[in-house]
């Protein structure tokens, strides 16, 4: 058998990905933002990686390195933007690969600095100032700028090209105008020390969308970092509640094959233990219904929630690491041993699926 028809599949439409990014550059564009696309999502899979490069992103972005350093042994044109605080061990291969990293340790810009020298480069870096969402980021605006001007004026392998800040990851801060006008305050801060104008204000992740959609963005930000909206462009429909319609919700497609179709109990039988992941469950009795079985499971997806059935009438009930348990008494149709499902994909499933070497990607 081909690896083109093995399964489980990833689908993954290039031209809906490229239309997303392109409607949410021209967004941005309309508001004098630029877009730093981040890759993480699909863990940087390189033909993805391409729409990002056609439709002119300012920066490819990811949190991981290794992901940058295959698109840059690839050859890709467009700057590398990595977004998780560095590693300090990663310090000389950030310097080698990376055109700026967002930063927040004194000390490990000390050992960007170094490698940068060693290495006769210079490297770009954003601080970040946390604004209350509690992850990465200087707490308050004084860290913020003696690490500023200390890059300013000691660290001359490395580029003060800005400051940003991320909102929504932990705290579940949200990026409203006010968010956005203390990130431009604690830039402007910066600027009156160090005696010029910086050149990126960043904002991210994805919620920041807000601002541009509602154009209300302070005029000081000038690049936001997002990922979510281009490759699945659900979170600001069904969180925020903006409408999306012109947007792909269908980039990514997980095509299972069924691989049983009985006709069971929905309670165990017999004395309840642990399942494969050594958890006590609780089951409900629900009778005997049709079910069927799928040739995918957690290892390839993560969790049975971040995976949702195209058609209706199909319910994921339980999965271990390489089945998946669906009730089909509902379904309107005759589902046989063969057949093929298809799944919408959330974040993690998203993530999952892309990084999992037993999912075999079909671009189309
Ligand atoms: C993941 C990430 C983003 C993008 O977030 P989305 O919600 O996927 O848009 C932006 N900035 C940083 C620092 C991130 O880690």
């Amino acid at each position: 058998m081909s690896m083109h028809s093995r399964y489980p599949q990833l689908i993954i439409d290039l031209d809906k990905l490229r239309h997303n990014i392109e409607k949410i550059q021209l967004m941005c564009r309309d508001s004098g933002v630029e877009l730093a696309g981040v890759i993480k999502g699909f863990t940087g899979l390189p033909k993805c990686v391409e729409q990002f490069e056609r439709a002119g992103c300012s920066f490819i972005a990811s949190s991981r390195i290794d992901q940058l350093e295959n698109l840059k042994e690839r050859g890709i044109q467009t700057p590398l933007m990595l977004i998780r605080i560095p590693m300090i061990s990663e310090a000389v291969d950030i310097v080698g690969t990376v055109d700026i990293s967002l930063n927040s340790e004194v000390s490990v810009l000390k050992e960007l600095d170094r490698q940068a020298g060693l290495q006769d480069i210079k490297h770009k870096v954003i601080l970040m100032i946390d604004l209350g969402d509690l992850r990465e980021g200087f707490w308050g605006t004084d860290d913020l700028i003696s690490a500023a001007v200390m890059v300013e004026n000691e660290l001359h392998n490395l580029e003060l090209a800005g400051v940003g800040t991320n909102l929504g990851c932990y705290g579940s801060v949200a990026a409203t105008v006010e968010k956005m006008e203390e990130l431009a305050a604690a830039a402007e801060a910066v600027e009156s020390v160090i005696g010029r104008e910086l050149e990126i204000i960043s904002g991210g992740g994805g919620n920041i969308l807000g601002r541009i959609a509602d154009k209300d963005m302070p005029a000081r930000i000038n690049q936001v970092r997002v990922g979510e909206t281009l490759l699945l462009a659900r979170d600001m429909e069904d969180l925020w509640g903006y409408d999306m319609s012109f947007m792909h919700r269908d980039v990514f497609t997980l095509r299972a094959e069924v691989i049983e179709v009985k006709t069971k109990p929905t309670y165990p039988v017999g004395e309840i233990a642990y399942d494969a992941f050594s958890h006590k469950c609780e089951y409900e009795d629900h009778g005997i219904r049709k079910r069927a079985l799928l040739g995918v499971g957690r290892i390839d997806y993560g969790d049975i929630t971040e995976i949702v059935p195209r058609v209706s009438g199909i319910e994921v009930i339980g999965a271990s690491s390489d089945h998946t348990i669906i009730d089909i008494e509902d379904y309107d149709g005759e589902l046989k041993v063969g057949d093929i499902l298809e799944f919408d994909l959330i974040y993690s499933a998203m993530v999952y699926a892309c990084s999992s070497n037993n999912v075999n990607k079909v671009y189309i």
